[in-house]
């Protein structure tokens, strides 16, 4: 295949999955990249052992809803996969950036699509867990439509995430668009950034710097946890499947935990003696959160392997 041709768009590569996605295909494809990111979330170190390879990396720090296909025109470059990977993704920024998240994942889901179909490129997009809101049925599955609000804290994210599906299922109907959609459960990683918000990185940094961890609720809420790794590697092989492209696939490691166990693990793993407080949930703080894997397990023979303890010693490991 013509190196030269054989480009990846990727909103949001800075980002805890996108930059591992970027990251592996480097390393075990040809393809290069033109990375869109507006740093709202992601981080350019995450991709520092690659960044200098100009040849094969481009960056451009921009928001995607104001991406243009002129703009990408002006690179020469053949795009044949687009992954719209940017958003910001913690409930913090649920808070802060309300607008911009509903920016990013309506007019800037939009801006990606037609990119893709100006290509004709394959599309994947980042989809969320959040979509199924506060779920009534447990373990979610992908035929679960939801138990949602247009109104309230997490709303920004799950209802411009939703019209981003339904965005994306009229570009597969109108144009058949080869699109992917990946209903992402609840990821973490290495690059998880001090500020980010998130309950892992929040009780890790805390339990280290000896601080309260802060439990919302009764702490009997529960998540599932997928180590980016392993979920970059179902990313990778369901991308590889064109019966996959027109489907909708929940990604995510099953093994489900209460947000009190995990704060309890993170003071064993780390030694530290810190106070748990508890304060009060938000009201669509989901209950239950735990994926149904069993359609991308029908297609790809893929399982998350890295256990909670592994994953959360490995972070640990990384900041003391
Ligand atoms: N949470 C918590 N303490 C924190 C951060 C989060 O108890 O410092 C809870 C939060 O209320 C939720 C769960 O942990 O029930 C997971 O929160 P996170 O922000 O990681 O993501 P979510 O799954 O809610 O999108």
């Amino acid at each position: 295949m013509n190196v030269y041709n054989n480009w990846v768009l990727i909103s949001g590569g800075f980002g805890l999955i996108g930059s591992n996605l970027v990251k592996h295909l480097y390393r075990t494809t040809s393809y290069n990249f033109l990375i869109i990111d507006d740093l709202s979330s992601g981080n350019k170190d995450n991709l520092r052992e690659i960044i200098s390879d100009k040849k094969r990396i481009i960056t451009l720090v921009k928001k995607v809803e104001n991406l243009t296909s002129e703009i990408i025109n002006n690179y020469s470059i053949k795009i044949s996969m687009v992954f719209h990977f940017a958003s910001r993704a913690s409930p913090k920024d649920f808070h802060d950036h309300p607008i911009d998240i509903m920016m990013t994942n309506s007019i800037g889901t939009k801006n990606m699509l037609d990119i893709a179909l100006s290509y004709g490129a394959h599309f994947v997009f980042a989809s969320t867990s959040e979509i199924y809101g506060d779920p009534l049925e447990h373990p979610q599955d992908e035929s679960y439509k939801g138990n949602v609000s247009p109104i309230g804290i997490r709303s920004c994210y799950v209802e411009s995430k939703r019209f981003s599906e339904a965005m994306i299922d009229a570009y597969r109907r109108k144009y058949n668009l080869k699109t992917l959609i990946l209903r992402i459960f609840n990821t973490y990683g290495l690059e998880f950034g001090i500020n980010d918000g998130r309950v892992i990185p929040n009780f890790i940094f805390n339990a280290i710097k000896r601080q309260e961890l802060i439990i919302y609720g009764d702490g009997m809420q529960t998540r599932s946890f997928c180590h980016v790794r392993d979920l970059v590697k179902g990313i990778l092989e369901i991308m590889m499947v064109d019966d996959a492209y027109g489907e909708v696939f929940n990604i995510g490691n099953p093994q489900e935990i209460s947000i009190i166990e995990l704060a309890k693990l993170v003071l064993s793993i780390t030694g530290s003696e810190s106070n748990l407080t508890f304060k009060e949930i938000d009201v669509f703080d989901p209950r239950k959160r735990s994926p149904n894997i069993k359609k991308i397990q029908s297609y790809i023979d893929w399982k998350p392997k890295i256990t909670l303890e592994e994953g959360l010693q490995e972070i640990i490991n990384n900041i003391q």
